[in-house]
């Protein structure tokens, strides 16, 4: 028996699907797929043969190698370093779970253009969740505006900044020193999901990247202009989320803040940050370092690296 495979299904999800519809564990499955091919692994990888799985689904060769539109963005040679889904050097997003209502109950992993919103069910469907959304419109923009603007400048759900941007949330709303743990499975994320995708957004756009890029400034700048993008995007301020984008000039060494008052940075001088600043201070390299990575161009990979990209999953 098989199984109708989903719209950019991953090798693993639809191996294990087929494993279960037949009613054969998913390791005894495997060992058969080893007799007719005795290099595999000995552990159960489905990944590692692509190729087998369609033939077992019943699928085309090359079906389950991933859709050219649900590529990730990246500025590359091939596009004259403008940002685009290319065929040669664009990997695929990071496998995320599916809906469930899409799925009709089923668990299912894709690599597709797509985040943790589902706009048809109202639903949250991050990391296997299925929690209702209903009535919650800013999930819904942060949603369309992931998958459209931010997809473009080469972000994506699982790409590192909106992790970072709900850590640096959760630092406004935590005092005391925080033992900050990178990643996303701690509950927060569903909840500042919007906020995180409009601190993303900020903080990825032209002016910000200029400001970002300008390493001779050093690290107090950017924790000033960090703690300004999150703090008018969590308490809403039009004034300031209006002001953002003139406020922050940077002058080889010197930075000219114009926010609240006027402020002149120069190297290594302390602009007297607060609690929140202080701990934004502690890590900004990192968060340079995130908001920046969108920004490489990429080399065309070799092509082991490229089959390795699409496959893994
Ligand atoms: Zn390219
Ligand atoms: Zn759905």
């Amino acid at each position: 028996m098989t199984v109708e495979p989903f719209a950019g299904e991953t090798v693993r999800s639809l191996y294990r699907r087929l494993a279960e519809r037949n009613a054969i564990p998913s390791g005894e499955l495997w060992t058969a797929i080893r007799h007719a091919q005795l290099k595999l692994p000995l552990k159960t990888t489905p990944e590692a043969a692509p190729h087998l799985v369609e033939q077992l689904a019943g699928l085309p060769p090359g079906h389950l190698d991933g859709r050219p539109q649900d590529r990730l963005f990246v500025r590359c040679a091939h596009a004259a370093w403008q940002y685009n889904p290319c065929p040669i050097c664009a990997p695929l997003p990071a496998p995320a779970t599916m809906c469930r209502r899409c799925t009709r109950g089923q668990t299912v992993e894709v690599r597709t253009r797509s985040g943790a919103v589902c706009a048809r069910h109202h639903r949250w469907h991050y990391a296997s969740a299925d929690d209702d959304l209903t009535g919650q419109n800013a999930h819904l923009h942060a949603e369309r505006f992931l998958t459209g603007t931010l997809w473009q400048r080469g972000l994506a759900l699982n790409t590192g900044e909106l992790e970072l941007a709900t850590e640096l949330l959760g630092f406004r709303h935590t005092a005391g020193p925080q033992h900050a743990q990178p990643g996303i499975l701690d509950g927060r994320f569903r909840e500042y999901y919007p906020k995180a995708v409009q601190v993303t957004a900020l903080l990825t756009e032209p002016w910000a990247e200029r400001f970002l890029t300008n390493i001779r400034l050093g690290r107090l700048p950017v924790a000033v202009l960090v703690a300004a993008v999150v703090t008018a995007v969590d308490t809403h301020s039009r004034h300031q989320l209006a002001t953002l984008r003139e406020s922050f000039r940077a002058y080889d060494r010197e930075t000219l803040i114009t926010l609240d008052r006027t402020v002149r940075l120069r190297h290594g001088r302390s602009p007297g940050l607060d609690e929140f600043g202080t701990k934004i201070l502690a890590i900004a390299s990192r968060v340079r370092g995130t908001f920046l990575r969108h920004a490489d161009a990429r080399r065309p990979p070799t092509h082991h690296e490229h089959a390795e990209s699409s496959r893994a999953s």
